[in-house]
């Protein structure tokens, strides 16, 4: 007997986004249903200290940080499920959300799309073939493998400079490798990068391939300076990629407006479109959204607004 109970919210991601939207609309006696998606807690755990999130002097571990706020969501009545939206239908309100074969549809009135991005990769099949074998996006979670041992950083932004003084814990040898020569990352971090003795930078180069497929491990990198042409291999055990994320809003390609690289547009912070018209009762906050900020605490400022427009919407379209 299928499930057609219509929820009045449903939240699709348990990131910073999700999970303080998810606070407030529990508060507001919504009783919203949390799907966590495909990476609970979203990029906060899989980050290691948040240094700038108000509230925390000394700092905070990311997944510290994510489960104190599922616990608060919680405490307020959010319900949390362990489940992916696989389809949605937008064409007829309430929204019906597919979760999978053999899964009931879930209804709801109101809709807040707090999916996030994942990791990106470089897309090259050694790379892929080495995933779990030294090839990695998340230095928290495959960090204490590389104890010992030399290894490579993908990226110029904040995440590679990150991954890379974190990954000095572990490593003898961090080798940032970035394809320009311009470097995105914040001063602060970039400062930290180049003073730390354990860290060499590359710049202007790129991974051409990761060696190692047939001993199933990593063990050397087959690069290209792009100015010069030069191709040189530089040894090392593990690969880690900091080179940013790609918007999980795959379910909604033709539902929403979209940008160009599929983050979801939004106006009024909150507000989605279709082909430019207002759609009513879903919002999106946090990354899938923002391209510019992207800060935990902006995605959990945008949260709170979501929430407080779906609660909006609910009173002046009668619950
Ligand atoms: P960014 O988009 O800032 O940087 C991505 C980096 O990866 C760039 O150097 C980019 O190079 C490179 N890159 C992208 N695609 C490829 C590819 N296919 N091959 C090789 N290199 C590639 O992403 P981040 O994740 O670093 O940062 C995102 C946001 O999060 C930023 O606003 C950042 O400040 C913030 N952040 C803050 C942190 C903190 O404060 N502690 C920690 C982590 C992130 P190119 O420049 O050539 O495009």
């Amino acid at each position: 007997m299928p499930n057609t109970t219509t929820r009045d919210t449903v939240i699709l991601g348990s990131g910073c986004a999700g999970l303080t939207a998810a606070i407030y609309a529990a508060r507001a006696n919504l009783k919203p249903l949390v799907l966590e998606g495909h990476e609970p807690g979203g990029q906060l755990s899989i980050t290691t200290l948040v240094e700038n999130f108000p509230g925390w002097p000394e700092g905070v571990q990311g997944p510290e940080l994510i489960e104190r706020m599922k616990q608060q969501a919680v405490r307020f009545g959010a319900e949390l499920k362990m489940a992916q939206l696989v389809s949605a239908d937008l064409s007829k309100h309430p929204y019906e959300l597919n979760l999978g074969a053999g899964k009931d549809p879930i209804h709801t009135r109101t809709l807040i799309i707090a999916s996030g991005a994942s990791a990106r990769w470089l897309g090259l099949p050694s790379e892929q073939a080495l995933i779990g074998h030294g090839v990695s996006s998340c230095a928290t979670c495959d960090g204490f493998f590389a104890s010992g041992k030399e290894i490579a950083v993908i990226g110029g932004g904040d995440s590679a400079m990150e991954e890379a003084l974190f990954l000095t814990r572990f490593a003898t040898k961090v080798t940032l490798i970035n394809r320009t020569d311009h470097f995105r990352a914040s001063r602060i971090m970039m400062e930290r990068a180049t003073a730390h003795a354990s860290i060499q930078l590359l710049s202007s180069t790129v991974v051409e391939e990761v060696l190692g497929v047939e001993e199933k491990e990593v063990r050397c990198l087959r690069l290209r300076n792009v100015k010069t042409g030069e191709r040189t291999e530089l040894p090392v055990s593990f690969m880690f990629l900091g080179i940013g994320h790609t918007p999980n809003a795959k379910p909604f390609h033709g539902q929403l407006d979209l940008d160009a690289d599929g983050y979801i547009l939004t106006h009024g912070n909150v507000f989605v479109t279709h082909n430019g018209k207002d759609v009513p009762g879903i919002f999106a906050c946090g990354d899938i959204q923002d391209r510019r900020y992207r800060q935990a605490i902006t995605a959990a400022a945008t949260g709170c607004m979501a929430a407080l427009e779906a609660e909006k919407f609910l009173e002046d379209h009668g619950r």
